[in-house]
């Protein structure tokens, strides 16, 4: 599906939406520029699963792991150049009986976990976004 939101708050709603589909295991790639509005989905979705404290972009560690009813992990891999073993043995934790969304999972190559569903967003304006969300699954969305 595709769509294009108004507003940071139609981004977060149309992720709320997602969230309420996933179970525990998911995946969810979360691709697009800079300021494209990955980290505001997010927000939306952990909001959605229960998240209570403020979600930031986890840009200066690997990810954040919030204790919700379903854990969510929230993985940004933007300064990964590439993963080998011993970087995947500090993420893979993260996937452990959560939901997870990653931002730049292209950085994170053939060993990410299979997705759930992939998010790409990209600007139209300064407050449009087009946002297209994709799986393998009827989402219902
Ligand atoms: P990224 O994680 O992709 O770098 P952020 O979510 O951190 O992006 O930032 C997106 C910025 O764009 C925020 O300042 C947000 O308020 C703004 N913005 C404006 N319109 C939208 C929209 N429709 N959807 C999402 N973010 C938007
Ligand atoms: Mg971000």
């Amino acid at each position: 599906m595709q769509v294009v939101t108004e507003s940071p708050q139609e981004t977060e709603r149309l992720a709320a939406r997602l969230a309420a589909r996933l179970r525990p295991g998911a995946v969810v790639s979360v691709s697009g520029d800079l300021g494209s509005g990955k980290t505001t989905f997010v927000r939306g979705a952990a909001r959605a699963l229960g998240v209570r404290e403020p979600v930031s972009s986890p840009t200066f560690t690997i990810g954040h792991r919030y204790e919700a009813p379903v854990p969510v992990a929230h993985l940004d891999l933007y300064r990964l150049a590439g993963i080998d073993p011993e970087e995947w043995a500090d993420l893979e934790p993260y996937f452990d009986g959560t939901i997870a969304f990653v931002e730049w999972p292209e950085h994170g190559g053939e060993w990410l976990p299979a997705t759930r569903a992939g998010v790409t967003l990209t600007h139209v304006d300064e407050k449009r976004r087009q946002v297209s969300i994709e799986s393998g699954d009827d989402l219902g969305l």
